[in-house]
């Protein structure tokens, strides 16, 4: 008999590790994926549709074009988790597997912000950022705030890529001089994984008369004013948000999450309950939330299960990841962390350059021939 393994979310972490039991399995895979989507998009493509550097259309990657053996994906929508029966409940039907892989991300609640789902350009999501392409051409002078509203959020240093990637497009626009960029953080460098690239960051933001507010979250954008939570309030003309992140709502109704996250065992990215996995973005890892960490534990999760179904030992999450960062005039710096693996984070810094932006595209080409043999 087969093993059934079923995996929730074909994003980042569940392309991922789909690619990886298919490789290891092959054709003997009993794998299913279901996703609510047609399409795969990567995180920092909302940054390129929100500058109008791409359309949505250029930036997807169609479910179609995945296609690996012993796999099948699925597009439905999951209404419904029962971890202890392992038994999933979708639109269209029910599935119960011998693993079961909860690989949903985070979702965005602009509702959970005060008048943030009013002015709707935050952009952490495709829809978000074509409202943020479509504002932009009228904000010609005035205050802009990119504004984080809650913690933890996804790819952290994405906030700053945008205050610079916005100073840049009012420099081309000749309308620099007539707007001030602030960003509003809850972090205490710009960038909990790495010194050096937070120190290049502020470093940027300084040069580019960005100002920064650390350690304070947004709490509500009304009448066009955005307050803080330490009581500061900061009017604007153009507010660019990062809405508050949770599982998505059909996981926090399932018996899995503590708060808003999964609880799992950070080696394993088991749950409480046996064979049912949680990883990527809507797993409580305290690791970075991003693709590459979710295409870690992506790993750790295909050797748990590979382990369970054809015995050996299992590889335990390394939780590494790469932090690729958009300068805004084009450079792009990396990052390799490796938070587990040794007794303390290790990281390797590449400061920011042209050849970065080589580095960053390469990446992503690599995960396209991939998952979709583009
Ligand atoms: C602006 C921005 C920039 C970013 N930049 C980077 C970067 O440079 N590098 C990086 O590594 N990461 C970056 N990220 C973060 C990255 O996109 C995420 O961390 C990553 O996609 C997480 O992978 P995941 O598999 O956990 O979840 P996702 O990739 O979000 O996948 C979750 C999937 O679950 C599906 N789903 C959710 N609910 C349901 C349901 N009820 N039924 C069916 N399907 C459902 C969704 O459709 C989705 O396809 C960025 C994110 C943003 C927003």
């Amino acid at each position: 008999m087969k093993s059934r393994i079923l995996v929730l979310g074909a994003g980042f972490g569940g392309l991922e590790l789909a690619t990886l039991l298919s490789d290891e399995l092959g054709a003997e895979a009993d794998v299913t994926v279901i996703d609510k989507g047609n399409h795969f998009v990567f995180g920092f493509s909302k940054l390129e549709v929100a500058f109008g550097k791409k359309t949505f259309e250029d930036v997807r990657h169609s479910y179609r074009d995945f296609d690996k053996p012993g796999v099948r994906l699925i597009r439905d929508t999951i209404t419904a988790i029962d971890p202890d029966a392992r038994k999933v409940t979708t639109e269209n039907g029910s599935y119960t597997a011998d693993y079961l892989v909860v690989a949903l991300g985070a979702e965005v609640i602009p509702s959970a912000t005060p008048g943030l789902a009013e002015i709707g350009t935050h952009f952490y999501s495709v829809d978000g950022a074509e409202r943020v392409c479509a504002a932009l051409p009228d904000f010609k002078k005035g205050h802009a705030i990119i504004g984080i509203c809650g913690f933890p959020y996804k790819c952290p240093p994405a906030p700053t890529e945008c205050a610079l990637m916005l100073d840049n497009y009012l420099r081309q626009r000749g309308l620099r001089d007539a707007c001030e960029i602030t960003l509003v953080s809850p972090l205490s460098i710009l960038t909990p994984v790495s010194q050096e690239l937070s120190d290049d960051l502020m470093h940027a933001c300084d040069e580019a008369g960005v100002k920064v507010y650390l350690k304070t979250l947004v709490t509500s954008v009304e009448g066009g004013v955005a307050t803080l939570d330490n009581g500061r309030q900061l009017p604007f003309d153009l507010f660019l948000g990062v809405p508050k992140h949770a599982a998505p709502q059909v996981v926090r109704d399932s018996d899995l999450t503590e708060g808003d996250w999964v609880s799992i065992d950070l080696a394993s990215l088991e749950t409480a309950f046996p064979d049912v996995y949680a990883m990527g973005d809507t797993a409580k890892t305290g690791l970075p939330k991003a693709g590459s960490f979710a295409e870690s534990q992506a790993s750790a999760v295909a050797s748990g299960i590979l382990s369970k179904i054809k015995g050996g030992d299992a590889t335990p999450n390394t939780g590494s990841g790469e932090c690729q960062v958009e300068f805004g005039d084009g450079r792009v710096s990396w990052a390799d962390a490796d938070f587990l693996s040794g007794p303390k984070l290790e990281v390797v810094y590449n400061p920011p350059s042209l050849e970065g932006r080589k580095h960053k595209e390469a990446f992503a080409k690599s995960r396209e021939m991939r998952w979709f043999g583009e």
